[in-house]
């Protein structure tokens, strides 16, 4: 089911804009993103925009996710963190890219949500852990790449505490409403960042985050 919308998306959307990662190409590709949505919204999983999911979150845009996964530069044999999995989507595609993925989420019902499309994928190398995730999760780290999918106001100390050296977090930075898209990576003596345009994600709420 809808794998023409799903081959368009890759066309039109991703690769005219640039992405080139043929592992992520490829995951966007197979992995039906209308089963992490409702069925009120389901029609728009395809379309060029963030789509709401439940308690005021959303999914992100396809194009963005799949330009934060290309960032991550991933490997087969990492082991990723999402902060923020939301509808479990990214987990979905992670599951495809690398050896495994822990994906925290603050709101339960959506950590529990998640976790039906993900069996029904078979993404059977990721796991979902409900509770604040603005801090991290150190009895799994430390991790090769993190990826926060929730806005924070500046690069967050304890997740790059977690990052092994030469590791890579992808984080929107900036205020509440409006964020740059920025890569850190860890090196041995320091930090280094690049920056990848604006962005306007969900804040995350928390200790390492923002009040609620
Ligand atoms: N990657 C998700 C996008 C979800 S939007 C997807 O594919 O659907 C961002 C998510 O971050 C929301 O679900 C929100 O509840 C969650 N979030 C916000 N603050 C958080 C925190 N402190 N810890 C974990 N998750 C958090």
């Amino acid at each position: 089911m809808y794998e023409s919308e799903r081959k368009q998306m890759v066309e039109f959307q991703l690769k005219r804009r640039g992405i080139s990662d043929k592992g992520v190409l490829e995951a966007m590709h197979s992995v039906p993103r209308h089963l992490f949505l409702s069925e009120t919204t389901r029609s728009m999983a395809y379309g060029d925009f963030a789509v709401p999911i439940t308690n005021n979150q959303t999914i992100s845009q396809p194009y963005i996710v799949a330009q934060m996964l290309e960032l991550l530069d991933l490997n087969k044999s990492d082991r990723v963190l999402e902060v923020g999995s939301g509808s479990g989507y990214v987990l979905a595609l992670l599951s495809r890219l690398v050896r495994k993925a822990i994906g925290l989420e603050r709101i339960p019902e959506l950590a529990e949500k998640s976790r039906k499309p993900l069996k029904e994928v078979k993404a059977d190398n990721v796991i979902v852990i409900q509770g604040d995730g603005s801090e991290g999760k150190v009895q799994y780290a430390p991790f090769d790449k993190i990826l926060v999918s929730a806005a924070v106001p500046e690069p967050p100390k304890k997740l790059l505490d977690q990052l092994k050296t030469g590791g890579i977090l992808v984080a929107p930075i900036g205020s509440r409403m409006q964020q740059k898209l920025v890569r850190i990576t860890k090196l041995p003596n320091g930090y280094k960042e690049t920056y990848h345009g604006d962005c306007a994600f969900v804040p995350l709420i928390g200790k390492g985050g923002f009040e609620l």
